[in-house]
């Protein structure tokens, strides 16, 4: 090894000790007759010395040193008369005796500090810079210690890792594929994965009871703080299990991740219906870190006059507690808030319940003293709280109501950002209508199965059947989703038929798996985590890009090898495609 030690490993116990360190130029000082440099690796800094009256030329070397050279050093390890307690290797120095640079290095276009001065772009353009930072290299060590410790849970319980194929054919989970020109089949493609999913399910039908895969997925989606074109699951699959048996099962994961990572004991795992989590939350994925529940009041409300109550599918709302004395501004303020194009709704109605006991509201015209306390006491508002009111058609109004209520927990400062809440939210619809294209969509994807009782409803009322799904969600973000799966050709087939698949269609996209399920297939389920948020909320960060070695931007590019890319005319022509122009 051309070093002895890390620059993270040295303290008190080695003065005296000749050694050898590499890393790189963190920085250097001269005062006066010394000139200190910080040497870093991945393991720390430690403190190099050199003495101008001792050994000016050395020191004269280290002085031309600039930042990030990478340098090997030969010294001693002494006690630091001035010592820095706040790193591991802050209590001594090295008395340099020789120095060699093992290459040099251009000026970094910006600091490798935790505050760095480097925008996004140019971060990701010299992204192996960045990944010097602590803060980006801890978040990938965070990444590794999750993938260990899944790792070894999973092969506690005796599920095992099987690697699926990268090179696939589509598979419908909602999003566009990614897709590869194949040479030897002129004009064909392959798809990469949105997910392992048909595969996860052969597997069960091979025997392999228990499957799970840390793998990578593509999904060509516009992307988002949370969204990259590959992302990374967990994924994994189980035979001869009930939903319940899948839940605990994946709990006992959950467990263990944050015992071991983030060492606290979480065992609560509430569980809510998809509608529950609608109807309180306004979301499908709920921060439950803190209360501020939406109450329904559209049975208090009809009937007094007001057109916008009166013509509403639902009213309903939020208590942001000891904001009574909200202004004007700050009201008007919140109007347009919940009037953005991301929000959506209408407008706003409020209830201010003043501390001595009186109500003041937009609606005052409407609703006397007595009909609005009836109000502030439905949505649980007291003396020095605000009542927020929405309404509208049911689901946007929920939904905005949810987005509401993360804001004002936000601005409230009622989010907790230690603490960690997960839930199962269950009884997912299996379908859901789109207007524009005029049909149903499977609203986790077409192998799930819906609920025993609900089977019957599949082709007479659609719309109305539960799936038999579910979502882990932590802290507000969807940490993973999966579901029991159909293991019978007739049911997927009827599946099929609803999502407007013709025989053909069905035949010729998914006939190996129909065909499989005729061949004893055991009923199985699963559920796939999305490592990569995992990560981000164990990191407690909201964008998983800083968790991702080699993120892409974006517009989907990978700015620092530049791709995507054109490739050369003769690899187009051996891959028989032509580009229009
Ligand atoms: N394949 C599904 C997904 O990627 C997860 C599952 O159902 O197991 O969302």
């Amino acid at each position: 090894m051309l070093r002895t030690h890390t620059c993270g490993e040295l303290n008190r116990e080695h003065i005296g000790k000749k050694v050898i360190l590499c890393g790189w130029v963190q920085r250097s000082r001269d005062m006066g007759g010394l000139t200190f440099i910080d040497l870093r690796d991945r393991y720390g800094i430690t403190q190099l010395v050199f003495n101008m009256e001792v050994q000016p030329v050395l020191c004269g070397e280290a002085r031309k040193l600039g930042r990030e050279f990478v340098i090997s050093a030969r010294g001693t390890v002494a006690e630091r008369s001035n010592k820095n307690l706040r790193i591991p290797t802050g209590e001594i120095e090295i008395m340099v005796e020789s120095l060699e640079i093992l290459n040099p290095s251009r000026i970094p276009p910006f600091t490798i500090e935790d505050q760095t001065d480097g925008g996004d772009e140019q971060r990701m353009k010299y992204r192996y810079l960045d990944l010097r930072r602590n803060i980006i290299r801890k978040n990938l060590e965070l990444r590794h210690k999750m993938a260990i410790e899944t790792r070894s849970y999973m092969n506690s319980l005796g599920f095992i890792e099987i690697e699926t194929p990268v090179l696939i054919k589509s598979t419908p989970e909602g999003a566009r594929d990614f897709v590869v020109p194949s040479r030897m089949n002129p004009g064909q493609f392959y798809a990469l994965p949105q997910s392992p999913q048909t595969f996860k399910q052969i597997l069960m039908i091979s025997g392999f009871d228990r499957y799970f895969q840390i793998v990578r997925c593509f999904r060509d989606e516009d992307l988002r703080a949370d969204r990259q074109p590959e992302f990374t699951q967990i994924d994994c699959e189980m035979s001869f299990v009930t939903q319940e048996d899948i839940l605990t099962t994946f709990e006992g994961l959950a467990e263990h991740l944050f015992s071991k990572i983030k060492n606290i004991a979480v065992t609560h795992f509430p569980r809510i219906t998809y509608d529950q989590a609608m109807q309180e939350y306004g979301s499908d994925k709920p921060d439950l870190r803190f209360e501020m529940k939406i109450s329904g009041i559209t049975d208090l409300s009809k009937g007094k006059g007001f057109r916008v109550f009166d013509e509403a599918e639902m009213i309903a709302g939020i208590n942001a507690p000891g904001c009574a004395g909200y202004s004007r501004k700050q009201l008007d303020e919140l109007t347009e808030w919940v009037r953005r194009p991301q929000v959506g709704a209408q407008g706003l109605i409020y209830i201010k319940y003043e501390a001595d006991g009186s109500v003041k509201s937009s609606i005052d015209k409407f609703y006397g003293p007595e009909d609005l306390l009836s109000l502030l006491q439905r949505i649980g508002s007291k003396p020095g709280d605000l009542a927020l009111i929405l309404a509208g058609k049911r689901t946007p109004t929920q939904q905005a109501l949810g987005a509401l209520r993360l804001e004002m927990g936000k601005r409230l400062a009622l989010i907790d950002p230690e603490s960690y809440r997960p839930l199962w939210v269950v009884d997912f619809p299996l379908l859901e209508w789109d207007d524009e294209t005029q049909r149903y969509y499977a609203m986790h994807h077409p192998f799930t199965s819906p609920v025993p009782e609900d089977i019957p409803k599949l082709e007479s009322d659609p719309g109305s059947v539960r799936a038999n799904a579910y979502d882990l969600v932590i802290n507000g973000v969807e940490i993973g989703g999966g579901s029991i799966r159909i293991h019978n050709k007739e049911l997927q087939q009827k599946m099929f038929r609803v999502l407007g698949f013709s025989e053909e269609d069905a035949q010729a996209q998914f006939g190996f798996l129909m065909n499989a399920f005729e061949y004893g297939a055991p009923p199985h389920g699963g559920i796939a985590f999305g490592f990569d948020r995992w990560c981000a909320v164990f990191g407690g960060s909201d964008s998983i890009r800083d968790f991702i070695a080699f993120p892409k931007n974006n517009s989907g590019r990978d700015v620092m090898i530049d791709s995507p890319a054109s490739i050369r005319e003769e690899q187009l022509k051996e891959l028989s495609i032509r580009l229009v122009k």
